[in-house]
């Protein structure tokens, strides 16, 4: 399924560059080359498929809303498009072979038309000779080709370079966008969207997140946990050793770290009921019984849990032993 589907959607989350790629459009003053700068996961990719999808759909409903049904958006879509062409990175960089390619490939005319669209992801990642070699390819533009780099370090980039390109910003999604996303678009449960954006603002991510049935798994057993702590010494210590242990795998640092990173976030959920700031609780499915635990703790306690908590996640992080790290930061909990 698609993260982003159309300029409406994309008007919600990167107004300024919508704006700016759909009245070039619609006004007929396309740019040769754009740069599309912004961290990762702020859709330049999605945008820069969109915006070919635009170019070259037969069919567009107005300037610029391609009907995503024609052969051209749908061959755009699945990446069949001989005139649509993405660069990656091949390992860590983008080859000086790979610029010749798309050059030869873009010398041909066009296979269906003179329109002819290459992205090149990560451009910072070009070797200098293939960033040499994309250059003449910029200086002398042919009519109906559109470049689209794209870049998280617009500072990478060679000057000649961006001096021939039109900047495009992105900005980071806001926490808000990306649940909206979530929830509208991928029908997913408001609750595991708010704990994912916790985690990442990279919509990709978090969307593989809120489909892993194992990280709704995660989120009840760290509230269980949290629960057996209250309840004191055994039940938490029998707990992380039986419920805990089954739910995060004990060879992986990875989902630990993850665990211990649930249990921080639940614990802040009642740093924010203390302080009167409900709507930002995340484990909201839960707020009842968080409010009433909130009750039992000062807020200088629950800061103290916060530390052990990040404590313990920083040491394993550091390859600590994580059996040990774990039982120490219940034990620590315990004694506060
Ligand atoms: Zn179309």
């Amino acid at each position: 399924m698609d993260a982003f589907f159309n300029w409406e959607q994309f008007n919600s989350i990167q107004p300024n560059a919508t704006t700016l790629l759909t009245n070039s459009i619609s006004k007929g003053r396309i740019a040769h080359a754009y740069l599309f700068e912004g961290g990762k996961g702020t859709g330049k990719l999605k945008l820069g498929t969109l915006f070919a999808k635009t170019y070259f759909c037969s069919n567009r409903s107005d300037y610029y809303t391609p009907c995503q049904k024609c052969s051209n958006c749908k061959r755009i879509e699945t990446g069949n498009h001989p005139d649509f062409h993405i660069i990656q990175p091949d390992g860590q960089s983008i080859k000086k072979d790979q610029i010749k390619q798309l050059k030869a490939e873009f010398n041909k005319t066009g296979v269906e038309s003179n329109k002819k669209v290459y992205i090149i992801n990560q451009a910072d990642k070009m070797t200098v000779d293939a960033a040499n070699t994309l250059l003449k390819f910029l200086e002398e533009p042919h009519k109906g080709t559109i470049a689209i780099l794209l870049t998280e370090k617009k500072s990478s980039i060679l000057t000649t370079i961006l001096s021939r390109c039109q900047t495009v910003g992105f900005i980071p999604l806001s926490d808000s966008s990306i649940i909206k996303i979530l929830t509208d678009q991928h029908d997913i449960n408001l609750p595991i969207a708010r704990l994912a954006v916790q985690l990442t603002n990279d919509i990709e991510e978090a969307l593989l997140y809120c489909n892993d049935e194992s990280f709704a798994k995660a989120r009840q057993v760290v509230v269980k946990l949290f629960e057996v702590l209250i309840n004191g010494r055994e039940e938490a210590v029998v707990y992380l050793q039986t419920g805990w242990t089954q739910a995060f795998d004990l060879k992986n640092r990875e989902n630990i770290i993850l665990g211990t990173e649930l249990l921080y976030i639940l614990i802040k959920d009642l740093l924010y009921i203390k302080n009167n700031e409900n709507s930002r609780v995340v484990f909201i499915d839960y707020i009842d019984s968080l409010e009433k635990f909130a009750l039992n703790f000062t807020s200088e306690r629950i800061i103290i849990y916060l530390n052990i908590i990040l404590n313990c996640k920083n040491q394993i992080n550091m390859n600590a032993n994580i059996q040990l790290q774990l039982e120490n930061m219940i034990l620590q909990l315990l004694e506060v």
